[in-house]
């Protein structure tokens, strides 16, 4: 399809290195990346790869799946083969899985060295490993679970220690020669996570992966994450992005393309373009917006659709808009770019609008 031109300047990205998970680039100039995990247990593979296949289907570029015991691992191989997107291993507690995972054919590893005991001395087998293979590593540090020692002289998780523990396993891998590696510093609090990603963009050349960890349920997490990531990726950092939400994941990853398109760094399909409603309106537009947006719900084009309380206020108030409905006296006026097309009554004005959406997009496809 022709894509319009993005909407909005698009703010310089830092540089980066490249490292590639599977067939997706990460950093360069390579596009952000939407990322999400299963709430599976990894080891039932069958429940693991349906939920992999609906958060491919909702967008979702690379997945992760948590490793914490022997089943799991041994079921890496089914997985990793029969994803359809990159699958990464996320490996806490024990080393011998992270050999397990690029055994099995992991697009990467995810490690939390905070939490691998003696993890200092299995370095330099991983690197090799991971070399061989052509495995990116991510080194990924949580607020709460920072090395001790760092714990002891900072007193909490600052964004000085969260940064300080990433350069520190970033070093322990760069002494074997590897810097295949994705650095990820998430804190629960945004204001947190946004200074530590700030002081890591400045140390570093690794590809950043951006998250507010325990980012709280559907709403709260998708706020918290949304400014975080908001803030950092209008200053060019970020080249991988996961919404973690109390909720589905694939409501992260609706969230995390909702956050791209927001800061312009991707084109959006469809946007729904509806009024607030005030004392003005002659109609429900929260249900009237709702039905509208289930309606058009996957539509492959990229139109602009306005949904509008009155006549008075709405064509103008949404002059930009492909298409567009405003509505008064148990009818609503369909407008296509600013002039009405015609007037339907309010009970045919979703199917209207579906009739119009698929007519223009089928004539913007040909162009
Ligand atoms: Fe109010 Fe009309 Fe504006 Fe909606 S379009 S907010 S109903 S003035």
């Amino acid at each position: 399809l022709p894509m319009p031109e993005l909407p909005t300047p698009v703010p310089p990205r830092r540089r980066t290195r490249q490292v590639h998970v599977g067939p997706v680039a990460v950093g360069g100039d390579a596009p952000v990346s939407v990322q999400s995990m299963t709430t599976t247990v990894t080891a039932d593979v069958d429940a693991t790869l349906q939920q992999i296949a609906a958060l491919t289907a909702a967008g979702c570029q690379i997945v992760r799946v948590a490793v914490p015991t022997q089943d799991d691992a041994e079921a890496l191989p089914a997985i990793a083969a029969k994803a359809q997107i990159p699958v990464i291993a996320d490996i806490h507690f024990q080393p011998k899985y992270v050999f397990a995972a690029i055994d099995a054919g992991c697009a990467a590893v995810r490690v939390n060295p905070g939490n691998i005991k003696k993890f200092d001395d299995k370095i330099k087998e991983i690197a090799k490993a991971a070399s061989d293979a052509k495995v990116p590593i991510r080194i990924g540090v949580n607020a709460g679970s920072l090395d001790k020692r760092l714990l002891a002289k900072y007193g909490k998780a600052t964004p000085e220690a969260l940064v300080e523990s990433a350069l520190w396993e970033c070093s322990l891998f760069e002494e074997h020669g590897f810097s295949d590696l994705k650095v990820s510093v998430k804190h629960h609090d945004p204001v947190t996570m946004v200074r530590a990603y700030e002081l890591l963009a400045d140390a570093c050349e690794y590809p950043l992966h951006l998250g507010v960890t325990e980012a709280g349920p559907l709403l709260q997490g998708t706020i918290k994450s949304a400014v975080a990531f908001g803030t950092l990726l209008n200053r060019g950092i970020g080249d991988t992005i996961r919404v973690s939400l109390s909720a589905p994941p694939v409501e992260e990853v609706k969230a995390g393309i909702s956050i791209l398109e927001s800061c312009g760094l991707r084109q959006r399909r469809l946007e729904i373009v509806s009024c607030p409603s005030c004392g003005r309106a002659q109609v429900d537009v929260h249900t009237l917006a709702e039905k509208v947006a289930a309606a058009l719900d996957g539509l492959p084009y990229p139109l602009r659709v306005a949904v509008m309380g009155c006549v008075v206020n709405g064509p103008g108030e949404a002059r930009e808009a492909d298409l567009g409905v405003s509505c008064g006296n148990g009818k609503g006026q369909i407008f296509r770019k600013g002039e009405v097309i015609t007037t339907v009554p309010e009970s045919k004005i979703v199917e209207t609008l579906v009739e119009e959406a698929l007519r223009l997009g089928e004539s913007l496809a040909a162009e």
